[in-house]
């Protein structure tokens, strides 16, 4: 398949323009103190494209190293898929409101409406591009809970690229019907860890019971691409380039409130590798770096993989095996098997550098961690009341909108509140029925479990 670079598919002709964004906007260029640059892990030197090259699409590196650009045209190709599901809705919960009896205004920014059901199409589509512009064969990736893997089918099947999916043990066996999405796309599953890769076959060795984790899926995803003519490696959160591509959330909830002339005190989202709360909140840090307004930042992980509550900022491994380049951020330690949680989206053991960073200079003002139970409870009144089943990544940002939300109608303060609505809960029905059965339990990590983690944190001195 040919890409066009002039045609506009006219989806949706009666949106205005400007309802779309058509750059993402990239908060390196405005961040005060840059986060500090990936590290080769051979040399532990700043990486450089040359080292990026080979593992990942060549524009996608110089994105991945890009400090100084605040804002990077979206490619006329990206735009007319985007069409086809965006601007997505920014919806006012007035059924939530009144259940709740809140004076708060709660909005969400709802992006399960496409096949996928998340907001990974919104990278996944624009990585398949980058490949398929450089003439690329096909690309390798891991998926946690199944939502980013679905979205790279869906984008490698529109630019008719090959996909290599590494899934994650125990969401392969959670939700085997993830697979028939990817499958359908044309792409292909590998459960993780697996006997295709040297990576896999040393976690079976050790541990042929092994559940899998995100840290290992890469391991295997990255080998695979380092060794396959033609194939780069692509990733669905945490990297800088997704952070840029996410943007969109942000800016689109911007525009649309401003319609409404609101603007948020406090903007919730999950956090899993950090892409999807990155975009949301973007716009509205590129206003609060610039002085302007200061809304109020809440990340929610969960509490079985707490990289930002109880995690160390440090240069750590992306993945079990050492092969990826090292990242300074909040982390639990590469070594850190999660345990095997409903909430696949969440489980990676580190936190994108970018709101690592924000975070730790106090521009991503709070982090709170939930456990899981408390999550499906607030999914549950969501469903009730306001239609849509979250997916239970998605649950950890309602569950603290919830306590806002009531804690407003304690002290009788309007506050405008958003929160992500990162995608529908269809494929989690079997989490659904062990909370409706009771038979879901919580785990929170003791001190000693999550030490041994935090013990796999490489020492480099810096
Ligand atoms: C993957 C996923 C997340 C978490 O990933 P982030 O990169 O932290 O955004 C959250 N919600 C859904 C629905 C997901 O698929």
């Amino acid at each position: 398949m040919n890409i066009n670079t002039n045609k506009t598919i006219p989806y949706k002709t009666h949106l205005k323009e400007n309802e779309l964004p058509s750059a993402w906007y990239n908060v390196r260029a405005d961040m005060k103190t840059d986060q500090q640059p990936l590290l080769n892990p051979k040399t532990f030197k700043p990486v450089t494209l040359e080292d990026l090259e080979p593992v990942f699409c060549t524009e996608l590196a110089k994105q991945e190293l890009n400090t100084t650009d605040r804002y990077i045209p979206i490619p006329d190709e990206v735009l007319n898929f985007y069409r086809m599901y965006r601007p997505g809705p920014l919806v006012r919960a007035y059924c939530l409101e009144e259940a709740l009896g809140t004076p708060a205004r709660i909005y969400y920014k709802y992006e399960g409406g496409n096949t996928s059901g998340s907001h990974k199409l919104n990278s996944a589509i624009a990585q398949a591009y980058y490949a398929k512009e450089q003439g690329l064969k096909g690309v390798t990736t891991e998926t946690g809970a199944g939502q980013w893997g679905t979205a790279l089918s869906m984008a490698c099947g529109y630019f008719g690229l090959e996909c290599l999916v590494y899934m994650v043990k125990c969401s392969a066996m959670q939700k085997p019907y993830r697979r028939g999405v990817i499958e359908t796309y044309g792409a292909s599953v590998v459960p993780s860890p697996s006997d295709t890769t040297e990576a896999g076959r040393k976690m079976l060795a050790a541990n042929p019971d092994n559940p899998g984790s995100l840290g290992t899926a890469i391991s295997e995803a990255v080998e695979v691409a380092l060794n396959t003519p033609g194939y780069r490696y692509v990733l669905g959160s945490v990297l800088n380039q997704v952070m840029l591509h996410q943007s969109i959330i942000g800016l689109e909830a911007k525009a649309a409130m401003a319609k409404y002339d609101e603007y948020p005190d406090i903007v919730i989202g999950c956090a899993g590798g950090g892409s999807n709360l990155g975009g949301l909140i973007s716009a509205f840090m590129e206003d609060k770096l610039a002085g302007k307004r200061n809304p109020h930042f809440i990340a929610v992980e969960p509490s079985s993989c707490p990289s930002l509550t109880r995690g160390r900022f440090a240069y750590d491994y992306c993945d079990t095996g050492h092969i990826t380049p090292l990242a300074k951020m909040y982390t639990i330690g590469s070594g850190y098997i999660p345990a095997s949680s409903h909430s696949g989206g969440l489980r990676f053991h580190g936190m994108s550098p970018i709101l690592s960073q924000l975070y730790h200079d106090g521009h991503l003002d709070e982090a709170r961690s939930v456990k899981q139970t408390e999550i499906f409870e607030a999914a549950k009144l969501f469903a009730k009341v306001e239609g849509i089943l979250p997916a239970p990544e998605s649950a950890h940002a309602i569950k603290v909108t919830l306590d806002e939300a009531r804690r407003c109608k304690e002290t009788g303060e309007e506050k405008v509140i958003l929160f992500g609505l990162t995608g529908t809960g269809y494929f989690d029905l079997s989490a659904y029925m062990a909370y409706n059965s009771g038979t879901m339990t919580d785990y929170v990590p003791s001190d000693e479990e999550l030490e041994k983690g935090l013990a796999t944190i490489p020492d480099i001195g810096l």
